[in-house]
């Protein structure tokens, strides 16, 4: 049997971060060499997995890490720019589902899949991905048919519609050769007229604990087609984001999707 990947999660005690520890247990694809926290972190220096005697600690830099195959990064811009001066000094594979950075780090980023395999996602559902793929084939398949894009999500949610509503929007506008910018309809309220030919509407629900729901529709006369996903526990994303990273490590230098991944399973 080959031996397990070494990993290295960046943001180990976040939201996802935490998801991936409770994952790791129950999977021997990988060892858990290093967990990075911010600096500031009250985690810092305590054991990663309480009780186990050579229990590995969270630390807050990289310069001590031990060799990695591949790290998972949740952390935040500073966290993820940090993580990636010390893949890019390694040619460690990254994955990374890190949002919110700006320009300089995004071009830093795309400069960096000269020398390391990178892989990231908005949205590291594998459903989701599959979805994707789904509609922009339906979407180049059926262009006559009219395509509107239903959200849900809980009541928290500061933005609308929802980043991967976006994504799904942009794959069939891209699917029809228009951009989102063209073809998006985001409000219809009063006296809206007919529906323009080729437009990509969007519809948003918000209430109570939904953790994710995206609709595709694509309607045609007489009958209609709707790819339907719905997201029940967020440790979707932390089990998307280890399927990439097993998927990823020993890669050669590059950008990677998720869609590669689910494309041709390793
Ligand atoms: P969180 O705030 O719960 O956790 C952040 C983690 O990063 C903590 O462990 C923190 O100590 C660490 N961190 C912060 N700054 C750091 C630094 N400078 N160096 C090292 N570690 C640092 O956040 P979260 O909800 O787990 O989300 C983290 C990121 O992942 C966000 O950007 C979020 O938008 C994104 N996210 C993406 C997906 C997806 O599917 N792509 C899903 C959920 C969250």
């Amino acid at each position: 049997m080959t031996r397990p990947l070494r990993l290295a999660i960046n943001g180990a005690s976040g939201r996802m971060g935490s998801a991936l520890l409770d994952l790791l247990g129950a999977d021997d694809r990988f060892t858990l060499v290093h967990a990075v926290v911010a600096a500031e972190s009250a985690h810092d220096g305590r054991p990663v997995f309480p009780g186990a005697a050579d229990s590995l600690r969270y630390a807050h830099e990289w310069s001590h890490a031990p060799a990695i195959d591949v790290v998972i990064d949740f952390s935040g811009p500073t966290g993820l720019a940090a993580a990636l001066d010390h893949c890019q000094i390694h040619g460690t594979a990254l994955v990374s589902g890190t949002t919110g950075l700006d320009a300089a780090l995004e071009a830093r980023l795309a400069d960096a899949g000269k020398r390391m395999a990178v892989l990231r996602a908005a949205n590291f559902s594998l459903g989701v991905a599959v979805l994707t793929r789904l509609l922009r084939e339906a979407a180049a398949a059926l262009r006559a048919w009219d395509v509107e894009i239903v959200e849900a999500h809980h009541g928290r949610k500061q933005d609308a519609p929802s980043g991967t509503a976006l994504a799904l929007g942009r794959v069939a506008a891209d699917a029809r050769q228009t951009t989102l910018e063209r073809a998006a309809v985001y409000h219809r309220e009063g006296r809206t007229g007919e529906r323009n030919d080729g437009s990509i509407g969007f519809a948003v629900v918000r209430g109570g604990d939904i953790v994710g729901e995206h609709t595709a529709m694509l309607v045609g006369m007489g009958e209609r087609l709707e790819l339907i996903h719905r997201a029940t526990d967020r440790s979707i994303f932390a089990r998307g984001a280890m399927q990439a990273a097993y998927w990823l490590a020993g890669r050669e230098p590059g950008h990677w999707q998720l869609d590669d991944v689910i494309a041709t399973p390793r």
